[in-house]
């Protein structure tokens, strides 16, 4: 049984096994909930995000892909890094965003985490709307967790009202496979 649940809250202080972040290619920090895990995860986050650059994506993260690694001071175990599709670059394909949330959570269960926060991925400065990133998650969800054991618990935390709105119906609308 899995639990599914949208709270209102900073990402940074859940105690999780994997907290996502909704990074950019480049991996090297930067605004929103990126620069949040990176302020509070300290230095340490920063050079794993440089080891990942200079070993396995010399070129970047590619957008809908995803990559693990440590948390530096956060109270969870690993961060994983997701790219979401930039709407204001014409990215704009919902089976990109989607790729996000699988791909992050294909890396959660390669990890052994059980337990993973999201943010809202392509919500802010990517330009989404935040019900569309609600319901292509939720759908993207229901799908991979039918299909894959591993994970127990995904929450999504999110950063204001009307976004957690927008999960609470979307989740509350997918019914009770969730
Ligand atoms: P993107 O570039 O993928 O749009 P942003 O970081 O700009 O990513 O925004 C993604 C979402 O994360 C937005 O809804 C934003 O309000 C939210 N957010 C910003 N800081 C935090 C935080 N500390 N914890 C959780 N969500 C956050």
């Amino acid at each position: 049984m899995v639990t599914v649940e949208a709270v209102l809250g900073d990402i940074t202080t859940q105690c999780v096994d994997a907290i996502v972040n909704a990074a950019d290619s480049a991996l090297m920090g930067g605004g929103g909930v990126d620069g949040a895990i990176h302020a509070a995860a300290g230095p340490a986050l920063l050079e794993d995000c440089r080891r990942v650059r200079a070993t396995t994506h010399p070129k970047g993260l590619p957008v809908g892909e995803a990559v693990a690694t440590g948390a530096g001071n956060l109270p969870a175990r690993w961060v994983i890094h997701t790219v979401g599709p930039n709407r204001h670059r014409g990215q704009d394909d919902p089976a990109l965003l989607a790729s996000c949330f699988t791909r992050s959570l294909a890396v959660a269960r390669d990890l052994g985490a059980r337990c993973v926060a999201f943010p809202a991925v392509s919500a802010g400065v990517y330009g989404w709307d935040a019900a569309e990133v609600a319901a292509v998650a939720t759908d993207a969800l229901r799908a991979d967790l039918a299909e894959h054991d591993g994970v127990d618990l995904v929450r999504f935390v999110l950063f204001s009202e009307p976004t957690l709105a927008a999960f609470q119906s979307a989740l509350s609308a997918a019914g009770p496979l969730l």
